[in-house]
């Protein structure tokens, strides 16, 4: 009963990872992996009760317990050195959330593991710590469940990481030369959102010119992205 969201991120895992996913709440993702043998080992992190609770039902169940370390902790601390992840995926979150989780556990990045990144919202701040933290954008996904609309970033540590434009942390560096008809549905909702709130606020009194403008250029752009 994998959700088509986490079935679209589990074709990012290598075969044969050592995957940790973190925030994975029924532990859906690394149970589907284990299942299937896609992974040789995988850590399920949890920082709520809950949700650990879940998860260590869920490995139990499906009688992984033996590959499927599943383990109550805040982020990144839920994997060690021995562990050897070389694979981490953190999905179903806003992108500063996710980003908060990559800084307090840069130590545990030490052996640059493929990230595979599923924010809800905030990608461009999830696309920015990737290149200050020397990860290249390696695929994106865009995808449809529900009628929501879920990003699916997948990085890798380069030695040297291509540069990045303003669009392409936007829209996404793949996903804007793609345009893909679930991109455009995105784009053109936000547009119009953007378009009500610029009227909205033209006709509030005292709105600073900056905030106007700063609308106008995201319209404009998102515009540009769209015809272009
Ligand atoms: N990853 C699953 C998915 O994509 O369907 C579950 C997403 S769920 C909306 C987010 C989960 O992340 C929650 O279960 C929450 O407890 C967990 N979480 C939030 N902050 C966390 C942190 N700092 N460390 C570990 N888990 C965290």
């Amino acid at each position: 009963h994998l959700s088509t969201r986490l079935l679209a991120v589990a074709e990012h895992v290598p075969l044969g990872a050592r995957l940790a996913d973190i925030g994975s709440d029924h532990a859906y993702l690394p149970a589907y992996l284990g299942i299937n043998n896609r992974v040789s080992y995988a850590v399920a992190g949890e920082v709520v009760e809950g949700p650990y609770l879940n998860a260590l039902h869920e490995i139990q169940k499906e009688g992984l317990a033996q590959k499927v370390a599943v383990r109550l902790a805040d982020g990144l601390a839920a994997i060690t050195q021995e562990d050897e992840i070389d694979t981490i995926t953190i999905c179903g979150m806003g992108g500063p959330l996710i980003c908060h989780i990559l800084n307090e556990g840069k130590d545990k990045l030490a052996r640059k593991p493929r990230l595979i990144l599923q924010p809800n919202i905030g990608e461009r701040q999830v696309r920015e710590w990737l290149k200050e933290h020397s990860y290249q954008i390696i695929t994106e996904e865009i995808i449809e469940e529900d009628k929501h609309i879920y990003e699916i970033i997948v990085a890798e540590w380069k030695e040297k990481t291509t540069e990045l434009t303003d669009d392409d942390y936007l829209f996404g560096p793949f996903l804007r030369k793609e345009k893909s008809p679930i991109f455009v549905k995105k784009w053109q909702k936000e547009r119009e959102k953007l378009l009500h709130v610029l009227n909205e606020i033209k006709k509030a009194r005292q709105v600073p010119l900056e905030q106007i403008k700063m609308l106008e250029i995201k319209i404009k752009k998102i515009g540009d992205v769209l015809n272009g």
